[in-house]
């Protein structure tokens, strides 16, 4: 599957808040930064070249890719991707010398 461009993330992105519902991870840590939309957030600053923090690091390893979020999200925007894509950025930035 295609990744999400940054564009087409804001755009289609309302921060609605659906996708928070049917999470297991916020439903066991009751925390917006392990919640799906923190996840959305994260990739986009992480395509923005901004460094992101411990835990919203951890929030993208957390993630189980269970694809539950999806079929919440109006906008269906494929988190489990997102996150996938987000992880080799990551790994990628560890990597350099
Ligand atoms: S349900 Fe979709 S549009 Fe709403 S906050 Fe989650 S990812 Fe964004
Ligand atoms: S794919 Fe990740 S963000 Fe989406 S519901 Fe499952 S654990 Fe949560």
């Amino acid at each position: 599957m295609q990744t999400e461009n940054l564009n087409d993330l804001l755009i289609k992105c309302s921060y609605c808040g659906y996708c928070e519902y049917v999470c297991p991870i916020y439903f066991i840590t009751k925390r917006r930064v392990y919640s799906p939309r923190w996840r959305v957030k994260t990739y986009i600053e992480l395509l923005n070249g901004v460094s992101i923090d411990k835990q919203s690091t951890l929030s993208l390893y957390l993630c189980l890719r269970c694809s539950r979020c999806i079929k919440e999200c109006p906008a269906e925007i494929d988190i489990p991707n997102l996150v996938l894509e987000a992880r080799k950025k990551l790994t990628g930035q560890l990597l350099k010398p």
